[in-house]
């Protein structure tokens, strides 16, 4: 479940920052550091998108959407540089001078400008990644930008063109030693991502009011830029490809490129190999009590009939029957749109967050060119279009056939579905989404910590579980444990994969016998730990720091601990990562209990 990134400073603040640059030289006396920290920030984000044009345009900032820079030699080093310039100008400020929420954003900058030098010298991944130069999502998001005229739109595709047969040779001299799997999924995405250029741009210009010479220059353009991306397909296709051995597992990157790369994705104040071994413990700690649930809930299911005597098989025979209770395929979306009201209600009644009443959350359909990943998911504005509404996007079932449908359902079945619900909506990544408007940072936005984010929703399920959610159903608490499993296991398979050299067997093993999860869902999850690193143990990471800062609050504050003080000052920072929040809220709480000693 994923969750696009949220809304920040707004933009005219930023403006007024710079406007105040010439007004302070002569007031220097008093200076409030937080004021020229801002300008700073706005200075940052102006070069960050210049030297990122297609990230910007993904983020909403349309002023470069005709630039296409060129991966290569010297574009890196110029991002290295703006690495060092950037990293001198915040070592102008102290921290310590500026208030909270700008000390979490001058921790985050330097932690990004340090991760460039990471990702261009070590990481390398332009060496062994064809897949990462795929422009088809770059155009998308020119031609889909909608606030600008279609005629712009169109001359700034024009001159975007103009580079991509310079950026796909780039790409050929890049490559060194790309790995199969990631060589494969360039082709098969490139394929489909040809489409963009030669149905999505062209199907705009056809009703585009322009002149036939502007036209014409158009589709010449196109031409050659497919020509470009056929001579790298074939390039893949006919001399990497052939090369590679057949069982290549040049994929997993390792101890040492792994646990560094956890430190500049996930930003943990454990180690990769800690929370592994965290997840391993935890891992035992839920066969334990879904062993004890299914014993429990045996009589009910499975009568006098006798028991298997091997603990996962009888937890496996459980999840099969509770799984049959599900709503039917044409009410799902109606299901979940009926719950909505029912977490906010319990939400409020125990008193564990305040809510929003004014921004209520809209449940829709999933829009056609959404469809294809996720089942359900938040769509949330960029940091440069804030007005706009936050959707709750769930698929309808209608494409599905009745076998695929009811295996769908009974993953989310009644129970799951309430659980999936906490997780996207309330009070997961929805009530975070707005809490984090509320202190609005661009920086945090645009390198808000997916750790936080992710381990936040996780981190609810659990807490709604504990304030009584769900009532004595047994059958909620043994679902909620699967659905838990499923990160826990999500970080067990990462490290194991790039770390351990878990093979297709050991995998399958862990996510279908030890987690519980269909061949398909099992199968699909295995490609993906193949062709990313890090970024699933991100759900796990981020619930871990936050259960463990949750005790620690517990063990300072005393009696004095209040659950919805504590969520409520946990949200206030943003999406930032769990360790700089902990240090935040952990000063403040040894204050709070100085104060209240003397
Ligand atoms: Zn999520
Ligand atoms: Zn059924």
């Amino acid at each position: 479940m994923s969750m696009k990134r949220i809304l920040g400073l707004c933009l005219a603040l930023v403006l007024l920052a710079c406007d105040n640059k010439n007004d302070k030289k002569t007031t220097e006396k008093v200076v409030d550091h937080n004021v020229e920290f801002e300008e700073f920030k706005s200075q940052f984000i102006e070069e960050l998108w210049k030297g990122n044009p297609i990230w910007a345009s993904y983020e909403g900032f349309h002023s470069y959407d005709s630039i296409l820079p060129i991966p290569n030699e010297v574009n890196r080093q110029k991002s290295l540089s703006f690495a060092k310039n950037m990293q001198n100008k915040l070592n102008q400020f102290n921290e310590r001078d500026l208030s909270n929420l700008n000390r979490i954003d001058w921790y985050m900058i330097r932690d990004y400008l340090m991760s460039i030098e990471f990702f261009e010298n070590e990481f390398k991944s332009y060496e062994w990644n064809p897949s990462s130069y795929n422009l088809g999502g770059a155009f998308f998001q020119v031609i889909n930008y909608r606030k600008e005229p279609l005629n712009k739109r169109l001359k700034n595709i024009q001159l975007k063109l103009k580079n991509v047969d310079a950026y796909y040779k780039a790409a050929k001299a890049n490559l060194k030693n790309p790995t199969k799997i990631h060589t494969e999924l360039a082709i098969e995405q490139l394929e489909g991502s040809k489409s963009i250029f030669e149905k999505t741009l062209i199907d705009s210009l056809e009703v585009a009011e322009l002149d036939e010479e502007f036209k014409n220059q158009f589709k010449k353009s196109i031409e050659s830029a497919v020509k470009s991306i056929d001579d790298y397909l074939l390039y893949l296709k006919d001399d990497l490809l052939p090369k590679l051995p057949e069982d290549d597992d040049s994929f997993r990157i390792g101890k040492e490129l792994f646990e560094k790369k956890f430190q500049h994705q996930i930003q943990s104040a454990y180690s990769a190999e800690e929370v592994f071994k965290a997840a391993v413990e935890e891992k035992n700690r839920l066969h334990d009590q879904m062993y004890r649930l299914s014993d429990m809930l045996w009589e009910k299911y499975f009568g006098e009939k006798e028991k298997p005597g091997v603990i996962l098989e009888q937890i496996q025979m459980v999840i099969d029957e509770v799984s049959k209770s599900h709503v039917h395929r044409d009410s799902f979306i109606t299901a979940i749109r009926q719950q909505i009201p029912e977490l906010e209600k319990f939400v409020i009644d125990h008193d564990l967050l305040t809510l929003d009443p004014n921004k209520p959350l809209v449940v829709r359909e999933t829009p056609e060119y959404m469809r294809g990943v996720a089942g359900a998911s938040i769509s949330a504005p960029g940091p440069y279009d804030q007005d706009a509404e936050t959707y709750y996007n769930v698929t309808p079932l209608n494409h599905y056939s009745e076998e695929e449908a009811e295996s769908y359902l009974r993953e989310y079945n009644d129970y799951v579905l309430q659980i999936l619900n906490i997780h996207e909506a309330i009070p997961g990544h929805y009530t975070q989404l707005v809490y984090s408007n509320q202190s609005p940072s661009m920086i945090k936005s645009i390198l808000g910590n997916g750790a936080m984010i992710e381990g936040w929703a996780v981190y609810t399920e659990k807490m709604m579980l504990e304030a009584g959610y769900g009532g004595d159903h047994l059958e909620m608490g043994l679902m909620y444990y699967k659905w838990n499993l499923r990160t826990v296991c999500n970080t067990i398979l990462d490290y194991g994969v790039h770390v351990h050299g878990f093979t297709e067997e050991d995998a399958m093993g862990l996510l279908m016998k030890e987690a519980f999860q269909q061949k398909s869902e099992a199968v699909g999850k295995w490609r993906r730990a193949r062709l990313s690193q890090v970024q699933l143990c991100s759900y796990f990471t981020g619930y871990y720091e936050i259960m463990q800062l949750r005790d620690e609050m517990r063990e300072v504050l005393g009696e004095d601990f209040d659950l919805k003080e504590f969520h409520e000052e946990f949200l206030s920072y943003g999406s930032a990562p769990v360790k700089y929040i902990r240090m935040l809220m952990l000063e403040n709480a040894k204050n709070k209990e100085i104060k209240s000693a003397a």
